[in-house]
């Protein structure tokens, strides 16, 4: 913070910050409330010598010195580092959705704007009828509610005229989605059903064995599947190793991700999603048939070898076929496939996975870790935040705010782990 030449000192970037970290330490994250809390609070009053920043001043803050928060943030993960409390090199990667300030109806997707049309036709239409059956009585109160009724329909229909201003400006949109509260905030489904928010996809990066956030990043995509490489990369980045072991859930599954990890010696576990179509039509599915590397085929479950015949690019992806042809000289053919011959698929990278599948089956219990692992902060941070949202609107306003919730998360519990004295004598160091 530059101060200026003029007018009244400006508050010591320190004196905010330390407001924030208090506020976000003791559940207070409403700069309005933190003016409050200054004026009234001992321990705040205490904190900051009696300061008193106005609600403005205190908001301004952290809208305009993103920035710097989120370096404030990595320093105390480089102080953890220095620490020696990343010593595992071992870490759980998830998302969770918080959600934005955005009200789900003021967020439209395709989906969502033809239902509520369709409501407001529908509504429209059943009035229609009400007044046609009113007209048939023709008495004083039949004349009253059809008045009633046709100003109900004259209400839908601007509803149903500015509905389809907001459609035009949605369709324009690149992901045909638009939030009229939080531009950013997108309709996301969440782990149950029809509980769907708009909000944001929060990732982060946790230590094993403390449950310290190593990493974390606010996006507005609603699944996980790009997520692998980039948050493992700032993981390995920020503990400072040469080596890195990540544990994810299925959602992270995702080939170019895994081989993206191998690469820059990350070491994946994370188990395959079932999405094979063969199997649900109780088909063998692809994990029945074996592959052996040294000769580059397949072993079939009739002991068949397929060979590889073609090659074919596909989403920028090199893939290759493999089958036999002696497939409809055997009677197990209809368990395999209703074609002349079963042809397998295989990615030319898949060695990366067969590899990590292999890993991941020799140590199933790595996916006990990282349930224990992942659940430990989002719940703590999501229990701070009351169930409520996100207070700043936008993805850069709303990452700041993350950076304090996990800023106040990993000190709270480096303050358990080594004490509030040695927090403060590594903090001087
Ligand atoms: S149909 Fe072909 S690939 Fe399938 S089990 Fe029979 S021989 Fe093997």
């Amino acid at each position: 913070m530059e101060p200026n030449d003029t007018g009244r000192p400006a508050y010591h970037s320190s004196t905010i910050l330390k407001i924030y970290v208090y506020g976000y330490l003791n559940r207070v994250q409403s700069s309005r409330r933190l003016e409050r809390e200054a004026q009234r609070n001992v321990e705040l009053m205490w904190l900051v010598g009696r300061l008193a920043p106005d609600f403005k001043t205190i908001a301004n803050f952290r809208k305009d010195n993103g920035e710097a928060i989120r370096l404030v943030c990595r320093e105390f993960v480089m102080l953890c580092r220095k620490l020696n409390l990343f010593a595992d090199a071992f870490v759980a990667i998830d998302g969770s959705k918080f959600k934005a300030v955005n009200n789900r109806d003021r967020n439209f997707t395709k989906a969502k704007m033809k239902r509520r049309l369709q409501q407001i036709d529908e509504s429209i239409g059943r009035y229609l009828g009400q007044i046609a059956s009113a007209d048939r009585q023709e008495s004083a109160i039949a004349e009253t509610k059809t008045e009633r009724l046709e100003e109900k329909i004259k209400t839908l229909k601007q509803e149903m005229k500015r509905l389809r201003k907001l459609e035009v400006r949605m369709l324009e949109a690149p992901d045909q989605q638009i939030s009229l509260t939080d531009p950013d905030a997108r309709s996301m489904a969440t782990s149950g059903r029809g509980t769907g928010m708009v909000g944001y996809n929060v990732q982060t990066a946790v230590d094993t064995k403390h449950h310290l956030i190593v990493a974390h990043e606010v996006t507005n995509v609603g699944h996980d599947r790009r997520q692998l490489s980039t948050m493992s990369k700032q993981a390995k980045a920020a503990i400072g190793v040469d080596e890195l072991t990540v544990v994810a859930d299925r959602g992270y599954f995702r080939g170019e991700e895994i081989f993206d990890c191998d690469k820059a010696g990350i070491t994946t576990y994370l188990p395959k999603p079932q999405t094979s179509g063969n199997m649900f039509k109780g088909f063998f599915g692809k994990r029945d048939f074996i592959y052996v590397a040294e000769d580059d085929e397949y072993r079939c479950p009739a002991g068949q070898r397929l060979i590889r015949h073609t090659q074919m690019q596909e989403q920028g992806q090199t893939l290759y076929r493999y089958w036999t042809s002696v497939c409809s000289k055997y009677s197990i053919k209809s368990k395999c496939t209703t074609g002349k011959e079963r042809r397998v698929t295989r990615w030319e990278h898949e060695a990366v996975l067969d590899a990590a599948q292999a890993r991941l089956d020799r140590d199933p219990q790595k996916m006990r870790v990282r349930r224990e692992t992942v659940e430990h902060p989002f719940g703590t941070i999501k229990a701070w935040m009351e169930s409520t949202h996100f207070q700043m609107k936008t993805i850069k306003r709303v990452s700041t705010e993350m950076s304090l919730h996990v800023l106040a998360y990993n000190m709270k519990r480096v303050m358990n782990i080594l004490g509030t004295r040695a927090l403060i004598e590594a903090i001087r160091v």
